[in-house]
């Protein structure tokens, strides 16, 4: 069989978003999807907060932060022409107290770099304008924000491309003469000119075997969610964040309405070993001595639903135990780390023969996708 011209390995959304860029640039060229699952998005893209990120958190000049102020915008449009659900609900990060204020004068002083659209700083009486029923001393509001339905984007995408090969596990990488070997688990091969592995958290896996560097691993976290019950959504309009850690990549447990509806508290961020190795790795060793509290916490909110609850509550002080029900949802963040133990912060990729390797595209990734796609197509030439 002739190579095809591009194999994109992985049919989440960067995969998707990847492969629709290359066929638009190159209308005759061969594209083809390589999704190990029975469809597109089962994972991270159809398992994720949902949320239209603006770009405020990041630091300036990185790629999160040009990306995601590029993806978003992008991403609205892409959903107003498929006919996608979303919702420009606009967001809330709340300061609790003086004392993380200093945290939020960072964050805006980062939108306002990163040129986030209508981002402001409120006071409490706003901030109860726009959400009754949520406390703090400040806010910042960010209009732009807004909630969308990733795996129904992932899904639009998937119908525009010609060759979406499902139940396809690629599990080998060979260099050939003129092309990339893509060995599949039922015995079948795929030849590509050209390969872009988007793989999530198996990532490093592929990387590996197509000859790249072990260094970042990926390092799963598992986010879980409870729900509001019906009849007690009405505490929340929007999306109430609170102030970051900004030393770790994770946004805080928050309230958020979805498109559907429902209102969701979490996601927690525990760290979910899969592989052997993925705890003895030198990175989760000195990860583990410097993050040990926050894992005491993340351990916590996962096992007990009052402790979530309880955190929720500092920003909503009307939400009680009987309020919630558990979530129908969880999914597990593919995270790179470095063997120094460093959370890698940034979107990361690297390079093999013929292939091009998405190593951290964590959140805001779904955000970013399209804006990632241009990078990667940018990358192959
Ligand atoms: C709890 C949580 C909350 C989040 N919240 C947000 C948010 O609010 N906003 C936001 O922008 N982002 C958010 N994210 C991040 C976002 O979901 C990811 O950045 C994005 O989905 C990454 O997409 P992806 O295509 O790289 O990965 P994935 O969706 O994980 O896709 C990777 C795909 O590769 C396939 N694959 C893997 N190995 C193989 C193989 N060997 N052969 C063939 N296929 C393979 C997998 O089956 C999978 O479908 C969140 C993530 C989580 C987990």
């Amino acid at each position: 069989m002739a190579p095809v011209d591009y194999a994109v390995v992985g049919g989440g959304i960067v995969g998707l978003a990847t492969a629709r860029e290359l066929q638009r640039r190159r209308p005759d060229a061969t594209v083809t999807v390589l999704e190990r699952e029975p469809e597109v998005g089962r994972h991270q893209t159809g398992r994720n907060s949902g949320v239209l990120h603006a770009g405020i958190y990041y630091e300036p000049g990185s790629l999160k932060a040009r990306l995601c102020v590029e993806g978003m915008r992008e991403m609205y449009e892409f959903c107003e022409e498929h006919g996608v659900a979303y919702e420009r609900t606009g967001k809330v990060i709340v300061a609790l107290d003086g004392g993380e204020l200093p945290a939020l004068d960072e964050l805006e002083r980062r939108g306002r770099a990163n040129g986030v659209e209508g981002l402001r700083r409120i006071g409490p009486d706003e901030l109860r304008e726009l959400e009754p029923h949520a406390r703090g001393v400040a806010a910042l509001h960010s209009p732009a924000t807004g909630v969308v339905d990733f795996a129904g984007v992932a899904r639009a995408l998937a119908a525009e491309l010609e060759d979406v090969r499902t139940g396809a596990a690629v599990e080998a990488v060979a260099p050939r003469q003129r092309a990339l070997e893509l060995r599949l688990a039922d015995g079948d091969a795929l030849h590509a000119r050209r390969a872009i592995f988007c793989a999530g958290l198996w990532a490093d896996e592929l990387a590996v075997r197509a000859g790249a560097a072990r260094d970042p691993r990926i390092v799963p976290f598992r986010g879980a969610w409870l729900r509001l019950k019906p009849e007690r959504r009405d505490l929340v309009r929007s999306l109430i964040y609170p102030v970051p850690d900004p030393s770790l990549p994770f946004l805080g447990v928050h309230l958020s309405r979805h498109t559907s509806g429902d209102v969701l508290i979490g996601p927690t961020a525990l760290l979910w070993p899969r592989r052997p190795g993925d705890l003895t790795w030198p990175g989760t060793l000195r990860l583990a001595r410097r993050w040990w509290r926050t894992g005491v916490t993340e351990v916590r909110h996962a096992a007990l639903r009052s402790t979530l609850v309880a955190d929720a509550r500092r920003y909503v002080p009307d939400l009680g135990d009987d309020d919630v029900q558990p979530g129908v949802l969880s999914g597990i963040r593919a995270q790179a780390l470095g063997r120094d133990g460093r959370l890698v912060d940034d979107f990361a990729f690297s390079r093999t023969e013929r292939a091009l390797h998405v190593r951290n595209a964590p959140s805001p990734g779904a955000t970013s996708a399209l804006a990632i796609a241009r990078v990667v197509a940018d990358e192959l030439g």
